[in-house]
């Protein structure tokens, strides 16, 4: 019989009631007996018949406390509450409203820059206690935000919008469909899970421990060289991945940069970033090709507190890694404070594009659903090789564009990408990855997808740089 804990636990102490029950019975039984064996030695010296008169009692005792604990098994039990925990690496949830024994609101809690806007709302990531057997139903609230300082009139995610889930925290997946409330602004989804414990996020989770973990083992590849070129505000290590044939000459080979998680929430790109690094350090015949005439440079976590916070978009002092990298003076040491995780990485990569120009850079994002190239670069051959990238992509990768080409833009928001090529004329393109179904795959993708794309990715912006 498979019980609940709680269910476990009212019945063993039932048991151990009834248990206790014939315990004392029999000890009052042995007594009574012994009086017995005395009253009868005494009369007639026939000690059995005591402990037959013993044995028969409580054999007739048996039937009540089997009684009492077939009585506690056909009472119903009350299930223990649902717990919810979010005290672990990435974890976050903001208010619960609990509206039933299995139905929650749920609300997201969301993050706002240092002046109090631009707040985004799409990440959660809690795990639920108790659930074995149970229907739940979950509303997700307050994903209303605000981007660019322009207040959104509706929430970044819609009906198309899919909630993950794990019953092992390793191996997740997404809901098949939600209900969408437009005027609420609220998905609510329907989870029957078997295990007792299930964790639930916004999207796959690829937690800052994760990378660290794969670094250990990139960094015993002979052809990966790891370097901790800064630190983020909270003092956590801001990597660089270079991976190279080191038996070719430098001097004759391409550089190419691949960049992610500026924003937290978007865990795809890590998916992305560690396909590419497992790929360049395989012995996979491509692979080894292309190290020979390329000099791979990966920043695989631009905001490892953000994402060992369980934030959404910011730093921890409220700046976005992927704005205003015009406005971070590297000579002036604020920045240093305020932001310096733009400030280390903006020093190397405009250090190294001035020793060794970086023939093409991509800056890993995850958007809602669309998915596309957009780039400040106006002029060749730099554009065209961007180009050429992206008709590859869109070509032969699951990279699955919901644009014609490159969105060009001539204005807009300081990011790395206008930045770095106004700056410095390095070429850059953002790349956005969608959440939301691949028209390629006709699904959502999958983490096993996005590491796939990472692979392919790495490899046609090398082949593209020659
Ligand atoms: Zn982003």
């Amino acid at each position: 019989m498979k019980f609940s804990n709680g269910q476990y636990f009212r019945t063993a102490l039932f048991s151990s009631a009834a248990a206790g029950l014939m315990r004392l019975a029999d000890h009052w039984l042995t007594n009574r007996a012994t009086w017995g064996w005395d009253f009868v030695s005494r009369k007639s010296g026939r000690r059995q018949n005591a402990s037959r008169t013993r044995t028969a009692a409580t054999i007739a005792l048996i039937p009540c406390a089997l009684l009492g604990v077939i009585g506690s098994a056909a009472e119903t039990p009350k299930a223990p509450p649902v717990y919810f925990n979010w005290a672990f690496e990435s974890g976050s949830i903001g208010q619960i409203d609990k509206l039933g024994e299995n139905e929650f609101r749920l609300h997201v809690v969301g993050q706002q820059d240092a002046r109090g806007r631009n707040r985004q709302a799409t990440w959660y990531y809690f795990r639920m206690e108790n659930v074995g057997g149970r229907t739940l139903t979950l509303h997700f609230a307050d994903f209303l935000g605000e981007y660019n300082d322009v207040p959104a009139t509706r929430p970044p995610v819609g009906a198309s919008y899919r909630p993950w889930f794990s019953e092992d925290n390793v191996h997740w997946n997404h809901v098949n469909d939600i209900g969408w409330d437009r005027e609420k602004g609220e998905a609510t989804i329907t989870l029957r899970p078997q295990s007792n414990t299930i964790w639930v996020a916004h999207v796959a989770p690829y937690t800052h421990g994760r990378l660290l973990r794969l670094l250990d083992e990139v960094g015993r590849s002979p052809h990966a060289y790891i370097e901790v070129i800064g630190k983020s505000a909270l003092g956590r290590d801001l990597h660089l991945v270079t991976i190279t044939d080191p038996a070719k000459p430098d001097a004759e080979k391409k550089v190419v940069w691949l960049m992610a998680r500026q924003h937290p929430w978007e865990t795809g790109t890590s998916f992305i970033m560690e396909g590419a690094l497992r790929f360049l350090i395989s012995d996979d015949p491509l692979a080894q090709k292309l190290r020979g005439e390329t000099i791979f440079k990966l920043m695989p976590m631009m905001n490892p507190d953000g994402v060992a916070r369980g934030d959404c978009r910011f730093n921890v002092n409220g700046y976005d890694t992927n704005r205003g990298w015009d406005v971070v003076d590297l000579r002036d040491k604020q920045w240093l404070e305020k932001t310096p995780e733009i400030w280390y990485v903006k020093t190397r990569i405009l250090a190294e594009h001035a020793r060794h120009p970086i023939a093409i850079m991509v800056n890993l994002h995850t958007d809602e659903s669309n998915e596309y190239f957009e780039s400040m670069v106006d002029a060749q051959p730099e554009q065209g090789r961007l180009d050429r990238l992206y008709a590859a992509l869109a070509e032969k990768t699951l990279f699955d564009p919901s644009r014609p080409k490159i969105s060009l833009v001539g204005t807009g928001p300081m990011n790395t990408t206008a930045s770095l090529w106004r700056e410095a004329r390095v070429p850059v393109v953002t790349m956005e990855r969608r959440i939301t179904t691949s028209k390629k795959l006709g699904r959502v993708a999958m983490p096993e997808d996005n590491l796939q794309l990472g692979r392919e990715l790495i490899s046609t912006m090398a082949e593209i740089a020659q």
